[in-house]
């Protein structure tokens, strides 16, 4: 038996695995004893990692050949890498021909790893001449990224899972660590039994397991964060709590924060929130007074067309209180994807450059075209997720690269999504699953290689990056992901009278070379981690020439990644939800993970024991709702928004409050059926959601739509 080290795939705590495999089969994975963020642990998904990978697995849900399609609607065919690749080159250079680079547009992924990632990045932007390349990661932290960088100046997650440790108060808001981040939850559960004395406050507006080991719950109306954010700093500074010294030393913008938070009294902020003074009075005091305060958030404040202020009235807490930059203290975002940080380390979003280097600084572009040797970088921004697919849909955007994720699924407003891929003349879906629903739209499908085979690394939520090992040899005629760019890359060079190439990678370590020489002099510069240094353990960043460790958490110096080194708050203003529940849509209906699925199930999909769990979709509601409407458990819905309708059988729920209702995000099109509200068949709960998104992240509210709900 042969034992690999790898990663786990499924989530931003980035657990390490050990991958044992006999005669080129995945026999059993075990957790990594070695590896920081889990130390041997695994929960229910990284543990039948193995079964995801077996023989017959691969036979039945794996794209082991590269297909193409005639025609729309017909079949696709099996066709040659070099067909497949010459095929998309001569169309997309046809394509930017006839309209320009911009009218090709990359949605990638977060569970790309930092090396795949990289090369398409430059291929979009170096290389085509388009910063049309955006990623499923914008679903899922650009709040926290705008967030970070608005008040700390820097997108960096400034704490680190050691930090839970130390902890006196942890202030849990919008996640369901205990089953969206398991092993981080379990290490919470661990803290909590050796210090009884440590605080847990949970804010989220359902009441999940996550609230099981909480002090105080504070169930808030969805959307209100901002105003609860706001209304604790009142308090705080209404009772002394705030820390004077530490603000006049090491921030600015506080005056004008005052001015707002003034207003939001506790009565006020009861009212809007829903929630009780005296809790109110009590989240202040544990958060400000407690020795060291720890904020974990996720999706709750992310997927928010108030994302951004969300993030940033989380942050403007531990600025007026110095609850940051010291042992258990600060904001800390928790990643939903394995790799949503490394994405945005290499610049991987449309508003982003290599090394967080931002699009629109002419000195940033600069650097990033001398390091890439290209004589630009376009300045135009690109289009984000949600702008790109209405691009598409509205005939802008006429070639769509789709690489590893799925967004006939997970894309909210399924009915705009729909439109654009049919619309779009060219679409190219890069998977390793041919069982997504985007594989349904493509001219073009090329077979990518996927966990137990891929090779790279990968950056988890505390900043720590670790070697991503292959364990068997591609499956079928499966390429790494960043081969299949650095192919494609190299067709594409020759049709615009290139010479030189670009792309002169033959190994994702020279990707990595390259990468990590972008970041010299960035805040998260890793000049001094190679490859060797990955291979004896997994590394946080910065870690740069000459160092001999990374570093576990940040500002601990007091000073910030600003000009002036001081961190700046940010006056935050509640706005309401972009579709408050009304009389024709009296439900507000909230999203969320089930503790044993992944995304749109492509992989924990293939597993029947982990529907174990939660065998089927359910819509679930306060029992006094389902009462109101004559309803009993397993009673079939429709439930419709603005945009559609899907059928689901009703379940009550007493974590839910009055008018709210629940449907985890990972069912799709085989699990539930419905229709656009122009009557198009339609289908998965993404049918229901609003591309209503925060103006300063683009980050979509897939959070919340106001729904109504029938007796079907
Ligand atoms: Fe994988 Fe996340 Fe579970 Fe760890 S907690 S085993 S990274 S899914």
């Amino acid at each position: 038996m042969t034992e690999t080290k790898s990663t786990c795939p499924y989530c931003g705590v980035g657990c390490g695995v050990v991958i044992e495999s006999q005669a080129g089969q995945v026999t059993g994975v075990r957790g990594d004893p070695d590896h920081p963020a889990n130390f041997g642990r695994l929960c229910t998904k990284g543990s039948t990692l193995h079964l995801t990978a077996s023989p017959a697995i691969t036979r039945q849900a794996r794209l082991l050949q590269p297909m193409q399609r005639g025609q729309r609607g017909e079949a696709p065919q099996p066709v040659s890498w070099d067909a497949a690749l010459d095929h998309a080159a001569d169309t997309i250079a046809g394509i930017v021909a006839r309209h320009g680079p911009d009218a090709v547009g990359f949605y990638v992924s977060g569970q790309l790893l930092t090396e795949d990632y990289y090369v398409f990045n430059k291929l979009a932007k170096g290389l085509l001449g388009t910063n049309n390349i955006d990623t499923n990661s914008r679903l899922c932290m650009s709040s926290a990224v705008a967030g970070y960088k608005l008040t700390l100046g820097a997108d960096a997650p400034p704490a680190c899972y050691e930090d839970v440790d130390h902890a006196g108060c942890l202030f849990i808001a919008g996640s369901n660590a205990a089953w969206a981040h398991p092993v981080l939850y379990r290490r919470i559960e661990e803290a909590r039994a050796r210090r009884p004395q440590m605080k847990v406050i949970v804010v989220d507006p359902r009441r999940t397991d996550t609230a099981e080991l909480a002090d105080l719950v504070l169930p808030l109306q969805p959307g209100t964060d901002v105003m609860l954010f706001n209304g604790l700093l009142h308090i705080m500074l209404w009772e002394g709590w705030t820390d004077a010294g530490w603000i006049e030393r090491h921030t600015t913008g506080f005056d004008a924060l005052k001015g707002t938070v003034r207003d939001c009294t506790p009565d006020l902020v009861a009212q809007v929130c829903g929630l009780r003074k005296e809790d109110l009075l009590t989240a202040a005091r544990w958060f400000a007074t407690s020795d060291a305060t720890l904020s974990l958030y996720c999706q709750g404040l992310n997927q928010s067309s108030s994302g951004t202020a969300k993030n940033a009235a989380l942050i403007n807490l531990h600025l007026a209180t110095g609850q940051i930059g010291k042992p258990g203290a600060g904001p800390f975002s928790l990643t939903g994807q394995p790799n949503a940080m490394g994405g945005r380390e290499v610049g991987g979003l449309a508003n982003l450059l290599s090394a967080h280097r931002d699009l629109a600084n002419p000195q940033h572009r600069a650097e990033v075209a001398a390091l890439w040797g290209v004589p630009a970088v376009p300045d135009k921004p690109g289009r984000t997720a949600v702008e790109m697919f209405q691009a598409a849909a509205d005939g802008e955007i006429r070639a769509l690269w789709i690489a590893c994720t799925n967004p006939a699924q997970s894309m909210p407003d399924q009915a705009t999504v729909r439109r654009a891929l049919e619309r779009a003349e060219f679409v190219v879906v890069q998977e390793a699953f041919a069982t997504t629903s985007t594989c349904a739209f493509a001219d073009l499908l090329l077979p990518a290689t996927t966990w137990g085979e891929k090779d790279g690394t990968v950056t988890n939520s505390e900043r720590r990056i670790s070697r991503v090992r292959p364990a068997l040899p591609a499956a079928g005629a499966a390429r790494h992901d960043w081969r299949i760019g650095v192919d494609f890359a190299h067709r594409l060079e020759a049709r615009m009278g290139r010479t030189a190439t670009l792309f002169p990678y033959e190994t994702p370590e020279s990707v990595w070379n390259e990468h990590r020489e972008s970041t010299r002099g960035r805040d998260l510069d890793i000049t001094g981690l190679s490859y060797a240094l990955l291979e004896a353990a997994p590394r946080q960043w910065p870690f740069a020439d000459g160092a001999t460790a990374g570093r576990a958490r940040l500002y601990e110096d007091g000073r910030f990644a600003t000009a002036d080194g001081k961190a700046r708050f940010v006056d935050t203003v509640y706005k309401p939800l972009a579709e408050p529940r009304e009389s024709r849509y009296p439900f507000s209906l909230t999203t969320g993970r089930l503790r044993d699925q992944w995304h749109g199930m492509s992989r924990t999909g293939t597993l029947g024991r982990l529907f174990g769990h939660v065998p089927e979709p359910v819509v679930q509601m306060h029992p006094q709702d389902m009462a109101r409407r004559q309803l009993r458990d397993g009673d079939l819905v429709y439930v419709t928004s603005k945009r559609g309708s899907i059928v689901v059988p009703a379940q009550a729920d007493t974590g839910l409050g009055l008018s709210q209702a629940f449907i985890a995000m990972h069912w799709g099109e085989e699990y539930l059926s419905g229709c656009s509200s122009t009557g198009t068949p339609l289908a998965g709960i993404n049918a229901l959601t609003t591309s209503a998104y925060c103006p300063q992240s683009k980050q979509p509210e897939l959070k919340h739509a106001a729904v109504k709900i029938l007796k079907a």
